[in-house]
């Protein structure tokens, strides 16, 4: 990373700034208290034996000069590069920022088309929601619940700008055949790969197939970078370096300043150039993902087990359809469980049995639904009869098929609750009960 000017002011005798001077043992104390919480007599003594330790420190130590986006994000950035196998990784302050890069690039105005899957989290479409664009549904796979290319294709219109694959659940959409329509009709692909960190399609990482990828590191992700943060990634030759202008109001550091002015400068775009905003991260956020990357194949291993545990167990009913657990060269991240049931076999649909583990002691999660009904979007002029019209496939399997059971390092006790539940519940809808 290029020295930060505001910083690098060579010999004078008065820095410009001195960053994080202003914190000290009892600070590191608070935040050791609030990572590792704990009570009770023997967590008081371990904690007061901490602060032992840790008090001399203030005397002895400097403070970290660089607490927003410096060296640890930039070491970040290269464990991703090196991880992801691309040159472009950009720490952000989450992933739906990442999103609106690509949306940016994509020099998207009002009235545009974007074509995003029906089922997703709204984060996916805040950016073109935001600027009056035309938000076009396009229906699911049943078996992935993630965009269908097929219908993609249909979809498309002369305002068509953008597509935006979302790998639900860490699942892979098909690209290929996104990636075909895209150049055929030439458009920006987008992937929101928020829950994709580490997964892979044909050989591929997810994220990096597309012109723009994803990744978010929010807490309940697979892995986090203290709660927020996400990596943007773009398979455009070279443009990594735009990114990180991108990141923060387009400003240059490589140059030093002429007649003390910023060097401030429009990014370049698909079409033209385009503003940036701010979506710089904190050092803090850095360490806490580098922290984490080294663990995520352990983390995906053990959420792999936990779901090849819950197909044995759930598999002992032929209601049920069981995850599907990828292949050698498309393998999932297992961020969450998918859950289907055969509504015909079951004897009900997928709301009576989430009423049932709901009674059951199974967390019933807030679901990903079909978009056109969020409030949000249809009071910004989304016909939402005939936005269900055009994505049969995503009605049903919401309201009949599916639901989503999480994954994370749960206890084999709570795996078997989980499975227990379900078995019990769809036995009894079988039994009519
Ligand atoms: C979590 C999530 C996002 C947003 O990630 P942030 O890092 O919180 O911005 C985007 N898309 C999907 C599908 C998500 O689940």
């Amino acid at each position: 990373m290029p020295t930060d000017f505001r910083y690098n002011t060579g010999d004078t005798a008065v820095p410009w700034a001195a960053v994080g001077e202003n914190y000290n043992a009892n600070d590191v104390m608070e935040v050791i208290r609030f990572l590792m919480q704990g009570e009770g007599k023997e967590y008081d003594e371990a904690l007061k034996g901490v602060y032992d330790k840790i008090k001399d420190l203030d005397k002895i130590s400097t403070p970290p000069g660089k607490l927003t986006t410096g060296r640890l994000v930039e070491e970040a950035e290269q464990l991703c590069n090196e991880y992801l196998n691309t040159d472009s990784s950009t720490f952000l302050t989450n992933a739906t920022a990442g999103l609106e890069l690509g949306y940016k690039y994509a020099n998207l105005k009002a009235g545009d088309e974007v074509i995003v899957p029906a089922i997703t989290f709204v984060a996916t479409i805040a950016y073109p929601l935001s600027i009056g664009c035309k938000l076009v549904f396009a229906d699911i796979d049943p078996k992935t619940i993630n965009m269908d290319p097929k219908d993609v294709e249909k979809k498309i219109t002369s305002k068509t700008k953008a597509i935006v694959p979302v790998h639900i659940g860490g699942y892979a959409v098909d690209m290929d055949p996104i990636m075909e329509i895209a150049k055929k009709y030439d458009l920006v692909v987008i992937e929101d790969a928020a829950h994709g960190f580490g997964g892979t399609y044909k050989g591929k990482k997810l994220g990096t197939i597309g012109h723009f990828g994803s990744y978010s590191f929010h807490e309940v992700k697979n892995i986090t970078s203290f709660g927020e943060g996400g990596i943007a990634v773009s398979s455009i030759p070279g443009y990594g370096s735009e990114m990180k202008r991108a990141r923060f109001l387009g400003l240059d550091f490589s140059a030093p300043i002429k007649n003390w002015l910023y060097n401030v400068s429009p990014i370049s775009g698909k079409e033209g150039p385009f503003i940036a905003g701010n979506h710089s991260p904190t050092e803090i956020q850095a360490l806490g993902l580098k922290l984490q990357i080294a663990r995520n194949e352990e983390i995906i291993k053990a959420r792999r087990v936990a779901a090849e545990y819950l197909n044995s167990r759930l598999s002992a009913n032929d209601a049920i359809i069981t995850q599907d657990l990828g292949t050698d060269d498309t393998k999932p991240t297992f961020h969450l469980y998918l859950l289907q049931i055969d509504p015909a076999k079951a004897g009900g649909d997928i709301q009576v049995l989430k009423q049932k583990l709901e009674e059951k002691g199974v967390t019933n999660i807030p679901h990903f639904g079909p978009l056109y009904r969020f409030k949000a979007v249809s009071d910004m002029g989304i016909d939402v009869d005939a936005a269900a019209a055009s994505c049969p496939v995503c009605e049903e399997v919401f309201y009949k098929r599916f639901t989503h059971l999480p994954l994370y390092g749960l206890t084999k006790e709570q795996l078997d609750h989980m499975a227990n539940a379900v078995l019990e519940s769809v036995k009894e809808m079988q039994e009519g009960k």
